[in-house]
């Protein structure tokens, strides 16, 4: 493609997208949602994104009875940034979350800033049953604890990872934690209190989330399901393991293996709507919360560029689906840019959430384009920025601009046909380059540098 035709290209699209706005539906809505989160898994390791060697019959479930995202992407390539944005629908360096936090119990701000509403909060506010299971990773302290944030009821660990056997619990509390990375080894909390349990971890959240969807609510119920697999540390039961002896790499054995574990899980909940004859309207999410560290935990990306931490596709684009059997057409492949902040766009127009006007969210209703009714593109234009490292990226139409990506400058990727970023074109296309970089500088204008100290910078984090 020619400098000239990469131009115009942008164009048409960026007008299109100016001439159709998003159509909200006209009455409010009460589906069931459930929004699950998987930690650091590959692009390419789901069967939807044409897995063959980790078999996820269930999460594809998802994906058949939905729509697949192909440019599914999340705000941040670590979890705890990545998480933030998703809860509020909002970039999440708008409230200076622009870091992972430090897990240092005596540190005030280190968590999701109050005043913002997260999808929890503002579902209470139409009359949901809220319940959030595993990573929480939004602060440890009792003003961020989930049961403060919109949630009735809450089964997990606060911090940003955890081991998987129960033996190895050996703390009460993160207060008590005396070695580094203890916090892996902490009690479960059910609600205030510390509970033992005696499987797997995988295991116990998805029988906990069953629970959830067993239970008969008085009104709707809104489910976040924040699994930790497949993130280090690579533990599995035999059960799982022995699906997978054919993988001769241990530590990819290891992840298929929690992938699996995860796959029952989310099968369970799914055989559990279909039970209780909620399938129909229940509004689901996959996503996982950023790319694969394919070295760490032996995740697969398949063609995209780096993994985890990267604002390259690896980083940011994930396996990303929806299913709303009443709503959203079945067997879809979607494949215009969209963002988990799209998440809470789309829930607070399906049920008519009124959200604070001094706090506007990012996120855009997905039903019309979804539905076809509108051909336009979600958003003209996607934002990142990596505070510490001075990188950033945004994502136009067919085109991504990266900055600074390891001291590179700027360069322009054609992402729609070049899906691992291989070519630069960014000395060809000068005008394209500085009209992204004007868009990002303005976008950025609107940030605010990060509110807490960072994963690292307590003792106990090194
Ligand atoms: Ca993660």
């Amino acid at each position: 493609m020619t400098a000239r035709h990469f131009l115009l290209f942008l164009a048409v699209l960026a007008s299109t997208a100016a001439t159709q706005t998003a159509t909200a539906g006209t009455d409010p809505e009460r589906p069931n949602i459930i929004v699950i989160v998987s930690d650091d898994q590959g692009y390419a390791d789901v069967g939807f994104n044409g897995s063959k060697q980790i078999p996820t019959p269930n999460i594809d479930r998802i994906a058949k009875g939905g729509t697949i995202f192909s440019n599914g992407y999340v705000t941040y390539p670590v979890c705890g940034p990545s998480r933030a944005g998703l809860l509020t629908g909002r970039y999440q360096d708008r409230f200076g979350f622009g870091r992972n936090p430090t897990i240092d119990p005596t540190e005030p701000s280190a968590g999701l800033p109050v005043e913002e509403d997260q999808i929890s909060e503002l579902l209470k506010t139409v009359g949901y049953t809220n319940m959030a299971v595993g990573k929480w990773h939004m602060g440890i302290r009792e003003e961020y604890h989930p049961l403060n944030q919109g949630y009735d009821r809450w089964f997990g660990f606060l911090s940003g990872g955890h081991r998987y056997f129960p033996e190895e619990y050996i703390y009460d509390s993160i207060e008590e934690v005396d070695t580094s990375w203890g916090w892996y080894k902490t009690r479960l909390q059910h609600n205030r209190e510390r509970v033992d349990i005696d499987q797997y971890l995988t295991d116990e959240l998805s029988d906990r989330a069953v629970e959830f969807v067993a239970e008969e609510h008085d009104g709707p119920f809104f489910l976040y399901l924040a699994y930790n697999a497949p993130h280090a540390p690579l533990q599995a039961t035999e059960e799982y393991l022995e699906r997978f002896q054919h993988i001769k790499n241990e530590k990819r054995r290891t992840y298929a293996a929690m992938v699996s574990a995860m796959d029952d899980g989310i099968g369970a909940v799914l055989d559990k709507l279909d039970e209780r004859g909620l399938t129909d309207n229940t509004l689901v999410f996959f996503l996982s919360d950023n790319g694969g560290p394919e070295q760490k935990n032996a995740s697969d990306n398949g063609p995209l560029r780096e993994g985890k931490g990267s604002l390259y596709e690896g980083g940011i684009r994930v396996p990303f689906a929806v299913r709303w059997p009443a709503r959203i057409p079945a067997n879809q492949i979607y494949e215009s840019p969209i963002i988990s902040l799209d998440i809470l766009g789309t829930i607070a127009a399906v049920t008519g959430i009124k959200t604070h006007s001094d706090r506007p969210l990012d996120g855009v209703n997905l039903l019309p384009y979804l539905r076809g009714e509108n051909t336009g593109v979600p958003h003209d234009q996607l934002f990142w920025r990596k505070f510490d490292k001075d990188e950033r990226a945004v994502r136009q139409a067919n085109v991504k601009l990266t900055m600074g990506i390891k001291d590179t400058g700027s360069q322009l990727f054609e992402v729609e046909t070049d899906i691992g970023e291989t070519s630069d074109f960014a000395r060809d296309n000068k005008d394209t380059v500085k009209m992204l970089e004007d868009a990002h500088r303005q976008w950025e204008a609107e940030m605010i540098d990060p509110a807490f100290p960072g994963l690292g910078t307590w003792r106990l984090e090194r």
